[in-house]
């Protein structure tokens, strides 16, 4: 039986209470696509527990269980389904492909849709969650993540609902909303990017070529900060030792940019901008793999130790358009 560190163990009493009143799904079953990729499925639960003996006895009780049930209020975390057994918690109808059983290792947490995953409670997740998955020998690519909605994703054509291609192939984070021929739309607005970095997070690694930004020419932007130089940061999806390759360039013209970036690491250089924002000197790219904005500033000589994404860290406005 599979379980993560600091979950409390609830298969037998799970087991016991389905069995004393006839329920089917008692134990977990087998994955029925033993060769597809593993994927963490956060849900959450449209109830808010009273207590943990309340959210312990809704979890047993429950007809569909996921594997584990997570309360940030009362930084509780459980398990009803062993995670090397298939859970139950995605609807499947039986003309369509695997759901649950297709390596689907599923959260419930406890809260509501409309309310989303607040900042603290995605750091919680990526802590008491989904770093214990990954300390179990899951291989998730934690930073392979989806686009989350609100009231607007219900619906089997639900706006981030995905595709069953998608889903055959999947092996990162995703929401109930986006899992095909469902329709529900938990968990809401949710950064699963920040769940991942709270679990592991990125280590930096700075590339590359004569044209790479640190010291000398972070120097010359101090100096002179309308030097007009163009910078770029591109960000790839991390490698199997969990490290993310962040490549920085500046160059003093487009076109100079489009020279300085090796053609396979694929940056997008038209869609990199930055300048200054009071003391700040801001650099936003873009992904090279995973399309997601990035953004480091330099400011009282130094840059910022982490990269943050454009839309959290408050820096350019929520309204920053996105390529
Ligand atoms: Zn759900």
């Amino acid at each position: 039986m599979i379980t993560i560190e600091g979950a409390e163990n609830l298969v037998d009493d799970r087991i016991a209470y389905a069995n004393a009143n006839g329920l089917s799904h008692r134990v977990g079953a087998t994955y029925r696509e033993p060769t597809s990729p593993w994927r963490v499925v956060w849900h959450d639960t449209e109830f808010r527990p009273s207590s943990v003996e309340n959210a312990r006895v809704s979890a047993i009780k429950h007809r569909t269980p996921p594997h584990i049930w997570a309360s940030f209020e009362f930084n509780w975390v459980g398990l009803t389904v062993p995670l090397d057994l298939a859970a139950y918690a995605l609807y499947h109808d039986a003309n369509d492909p695997e759901t649950n059983h297709m390596h689907a290792l599923q959260i419930e947490v406890f809260g509501f849709a409309s309310e989303g995953f607040s900042a603290e409670k995605c750091d919680w997740l990526g802590r008491r969650v989904l770093k214990p998955i990954l300390n179990a020998g899951f291989p998730i690519d934690i930073y392979n993540v989806t686009p989350t909605t609100g009231g607007d994703g219900y619906g089997e054509d639900g706006k981030v609902r995905l595709s069953w291609d998608w889903w055959r192939t999947f092996n990162g984070q995703c929401v109930h909303a986006n899992v095909p021929g469902n329709v529900h739309w938990d968990v809401g607005i949710a950064d699963l990017t920040r769940i991942a970095r709270a679990a592991a997070p990125p280590a930096v690694v700075n590339g590359l070529t004569s044209l790479h930004v640190g010291g000398p020419k972070v120097m010359d932007m101090t100096n002179n900060p309308n030097n007009g130089w163009i910078n770029l940061c591109i960000v790839g999806q991390p490698n199997e030792a969990g490290e993310t390759a962040v490549y920085h360039y500046s160059a003093p013209s487009v076109e100079a940019l489009h020279e300085a970036v090796p053609e396979n690491l694929g940056g997008d250089v038209s869609s990199v901008t930055c300048g200054w924002a009071g003391s700040r000197f801001v650099v936003i790219g873009v992904g090279a793999k995973d399309g997601k904005m990035y953004t480091r500033y330099w400011e009282n000589g130094q840059w910022t130790p982490t990269w943050f994404n454009t839309p959290a860290n408050g820096l350019v406005g929520p309204d920053y358009p996105t390529p």
